[in-house]
Formats: structure tokens, C-alpha cells, sequence
């Protein structure tokens, strides 16, 4: 559904709230903790970390992974209301896709969104789910919060990290994604 059906953001905002919970997806969500650095790659002098590092998952920080589900959308229109205030950030990478959350699913610039396959039926998956395969890989490089009537979301503009994949899927798979209730 082109980002144009909608006439008002509060309109749009209801929609993707439904949108997120009938046609969401799972993913696994690198929950970064900015208390603590990673010991293994992080660089104080270029403040910066491994993208293909085993223990941070490239965000530089202690993580937990978690389960979000979220929508995504690789399209992000200029001329509809809901982009009104939307910079430029993010517009011009092909390999990069908008992620909409909840208000519970607040992201952190440099986190991760893990596209996998889960080894549960859509059903399960909060409560069992574990991946099977890491499809891609897309780091947050800019979040823009939406707020009306007190309705939170987040737009995760992101670029793809699909280079990295096949270091960092070993350690996704031996790593355990929390149970979310
Ligand atoms: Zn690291």
C-alpha cells in the first residue's frame, strides 16, 4: 500500500500501528547497553567498532539481542504527509529500507536489525522462535520519531551491512535471542 493512501499523519500513524501488527515481520534487534564498551573491537581513538565483530555485532557495545516485530518498507515518499518533515537522510542508498516500530521498540543510531529465518511458525516465534539463517543485515544511520495524540513510532532509516553476513550468522546462530512475552 503506497504511503499516499493516507491523508493526515494521525490516519497514517493508526495504520501502521495496524500495519505492524497484521503484516509485521520479526526480527532480531541488536539492543545495544552505551554503558559499556566492547572489549574486543572497539576504538576509542576512531570511536568506532568491527561491523563483523562476534561479541557486539558490529554496534561497539555490549548487546542483547531481542525480538521486535516491526514493518519494512523500502519505500519512503517525499510528496505524502507522513514524510512532511523527513530529511534527505537515508534517501539515496538502494540497499536501504525504513523500519517502523512501536513506542516499546525505541532503536539507538548503529544498532542492528537482523533479517532472518525463524524455526518457528509466525505464531511462536515471540514466545520459541530462534534463527535458522541470517538474511540480511541493516544498521539504524538515522531514527525519526513520530508523535501524535501521544502514539509513538519510530522510522529506522538503515543501510545494509549484507557484506558482513556470512561473519556475523555463525555467531548470531550460537547466540541466544531472549523470549519475548
Ligand atoms: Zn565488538
Amino acid at each position: 500500500m503506497p504511503l499516499g493512501y493516507f491523508r493526515t499523519k494521525a490516519q497514517a500513524l493508526k495504520q501502521f500501528t495496524h500495519l505492524i501488527d497484521s503484516i509485521g515481520i520479526w526480527v532480531v534487534y541488536t539492543r545495544s547497553d552505551p554503558r559499556f564498551v566492547c572489549r574486543k573491537c572497539w576504538n576509542p581513538d576512531k570511536r568506532d567498532a568491527d561491523p563483523a565483530c562476534g561479541t557486539c555485532f558490529g554496534t561497539g557495545f555490549q548487546v542483547e539481542l531481542q525480538k521486535w516485530k516491526v514493518y519494512l518498507s523500502n519505500i519512503l515518499r517525499k510528496t505524502t504527509p507522513l514524510e512532511s518533515d523527513i530529511t534527505d537522510v537515508g534517501f539515496s542508498n538502494e540497499q536501504s529500507i525504513f523500519v517502523f516500530s512501536k513506542a516499546v521498540d525505541a532503536p539507538v543510531i548503529n544498532d542492528r536489525y537482523f533479517l532472518v529465518e525463524w524455526d518457528e511458525a509466525e505464531s511462536n516465534i515471540a514466545k520459541f522462535g530462534q534463527p535458522l539463517r541470517l538474511l540480511n543485515i541493516y544498521r539504524v544511520t538515522f531514527i525519526q520519531p513520530m508523535l501524535v495524540d501521544g502514539v509513538s513510532h519510530y522510522i529506522s532509516h538503515t543501510d545494509s551491512q549484507r557484506e558482513v553476513i556470512n561473519k556475523v550468522e555463525p555467531v548470531l546462530m550460537k547466540t541466544g535471542v531472549a523470549r519475548r512475552d
